[in-house]
C-alpha cells in the first residue's frame, strides 16, 4: 500500500466476518495498518464467538498480528452485535448467503468473498481495475430491495486471475473463446482444507463447483454495465480445475480464440501497456502495475511471483500462437489477496473514493 487517492476525513471502522479462516486471516493482514480503514471488529462462528483471536485463529499468514489484536474478543456474526459501518465477509458459503443479506438490511456495506450473492442481477461483481464502474449497480440493489446497506462481491479466485489477463485482449480484439485449464493453491480451499495425505506429491482433477463458477462469472466480470443490468458479452469458456500441492497462488493455461486474426505480439503489446479503469489506479491497496508480462520461457511460477505488488499483480508469461485458436498464455496470481482479500479491501476503496456510498 503505498499511495491514497480522495482519503476519508478520518479512518472508517470496518468489520471482518469470518476473520478466523484463510481469507479472514489476510483481511487482518492487510486491515492491520490500512491508511483508510481501522480494523474494529472481528468475527466468526459461535465456535469462536468469546476467545481471543490469537486463541481462536490458527495463525497460517507469515508474521502474527500485534497483542492488540491478538487479544481482541471474537464476537459472532449477528448484524445487532456489529457497528462497523463496513463489513468484509470472509464467510464459508454455508454461512454467507443469509448473514451477508441481513448485515446489507441492517445497513451495512458488505464485500463478499463468497459464492453465494455472485451472480444475483443487482449486485456488482467487481474487479477495481476491470470493471470499477459495475459499482453503479448498488444503487439499483439498494432501491430495490429497500436496503441502506448492500452487496458488493469479488469473484472467484481463479475467474480473479483469469479476468485480469483476458480483460485487456477482450477490451482490444474480443474474444470468442476461451479454455482453460487451473492449478490451484492449497490455501485456495481454506484451512484446514485438503488433507495433506491427498495432496502430496499428487494432482487432484476436481475442485467441487469451481468449473460452473469460472465459466459463469467471467461473462459477468467482462459485462458491460447498461442501465440497471449487466449485458454479459457472448464469449463461450471452458474450463478443467485441478488443485495442486503448492501454498499460494493460483497458476491458469489459457488458449484463447478472438473475434478477429490476433498475433501473440499484438496481445503483449496490449498486455504490457493496460493500466485499467482510471479510477482504481491510485487507490492505496492499487499495484504498480495490475499485470506484468515477463519474457522467460519458464515464468509465471508460484514461488518466484505470487508477492508481485504485495499480491495484488498478476503474472502472465508464455505468450505464444496457438494452432487450433488464437494465442496461449500463462496466468497466475495470490489466491487469498487479488483473489480474495485484497481485491474486497481494493473495492471497498473505490467505493469510498468514488463517494458512491453515503458512510454516514
Ligand atoms: P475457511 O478457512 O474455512 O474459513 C471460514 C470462516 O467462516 C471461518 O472464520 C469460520 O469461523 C467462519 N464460519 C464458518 N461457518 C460459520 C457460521 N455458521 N457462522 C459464522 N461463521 C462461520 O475458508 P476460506 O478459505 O477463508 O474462505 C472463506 C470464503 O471466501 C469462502 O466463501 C470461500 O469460498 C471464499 N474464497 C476463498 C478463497 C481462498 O483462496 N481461500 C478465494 C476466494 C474466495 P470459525 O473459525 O469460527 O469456524
Amino acid at each position: 500500500m503505498t499511495r491514497s487517492a480522495s482519503p476519508p476525513r478520518k479512518k472508517i471502522p470496518v468489520a471482518v466476518l469470518g476473520a478466523t479462516g484463510a481469507v479472514g486471516q489476510t483481511f487482518v493482514r492487510l486491515l492491520a495498518n490500512h491508511p483508510w480503514f481501522e480494523l474494529a471488529e472481528l468475527a466468526a462462528s459461535e465456535r469462536s464467538a468469546g476467545k481471543s483471536y490469537g486463541d481462536a485463529a490458527r495463525w497460517l499468514e507469515g508474521d502474527r498480528p500485534d497483542a492488540r489484536i491478538l487479544g481482541r474478543a471474537v464476537i459472532a456474526c449477528d448484524p445487532a452485535a456489529v457497528k462497523s459501518p463496513i463489513v468484509f465477509s470472509a464467510l464459508d458459503s454455508s454461512a454467507a448467503g443469509d448473514a451477508e443479506v441481513a448485515f446489507a438490511k441492517a445497513g451495512k456495506l458488505v464485500l463478499s468473498n463468497a459464492k453465494n450473492h455472485r451472480m444475483d442481477p443487482d449486485v456488482p461483481l467487481v474487479i477495481p481495475e476491470i470493471n470499477g464502474d459495475h459499482l453503479g449497480l448498488l444503487e439499483e440493489q439498494r432501491r430495490k430491495r429497500g436496503w441502506k446497506g448492500g452487496i458488493v462481491t469479488n469473484a472467484n479466485c481463479s475467474a480473479t486471475v483469469a479476468a485480469m489477463a483476458l480483460a485487456p485482449l477482450h477490451q482490444a480484439f474480443g474474444l470468442k473463446q476461451v479454455f482453460l485449464t487451473t492449478m490451484q493453491a492449497l490455501s485456495g480451499a481454506g484451512y484446514p482444507g485438503v488433507p495433506s495425505l491427498d495432496i502430496i506429491g499428487n494432482v487432484i482433477p476436481y475442485i467441487a463447483d469451481e468449473e460452473p463458477k469460472l465459466e459463469r462469472e467471467l461473462g459477468k466480470l467482462l459485462g458491460a454495465l447498461r442501465g440497471n443490468e449487466i449485458a454479459e458479452d457472448d464469449f463461450v469458456v471452458s474450463s478443467h480445475t485441478n488443485r495442486v500441492p503448492v501454498e499460494h497462488g493460483h497458476t491458469i493455461c489459457a488458449t484463447i480464440g478472438f473475434k478477429k486474426r490476433v498475433t501473440p505480439e499484438q496481445a503483449i503489446k496490449v498486455l504490457r501497456s493496460w493500466k485499467g479503469y482510471g479510477g482504481a489506479q491510485n487507490l492505496p491497496s492499487a499495484p504498480a502495475e495490475p499485470l506484468i508480462v515477463r519474457d522467460e520461457p519458464d515464468r509465471p511460477q508460484p514461488r518466484r511471483d505470487v508477492n508481485e505488488g504485495g499480491g495484488m499483480s498478476v503474472t502472465v508469461g508464455r505468450v505464444r500462437r496457438d494452432p487450433i485458436l488464437d494465442i496461449r498464455l500463462v496466468a497466475m496470481g495470490h489466491n487469498t489477496v487479488r483473489g480474495a482479500a485484497g481485491g474486497s479491501v481494493m473495492n471497498a476503496e473505490l467505493l469510498v473514493s468514488s463517494g458512491a456510498v453515503n458512510l454516514a
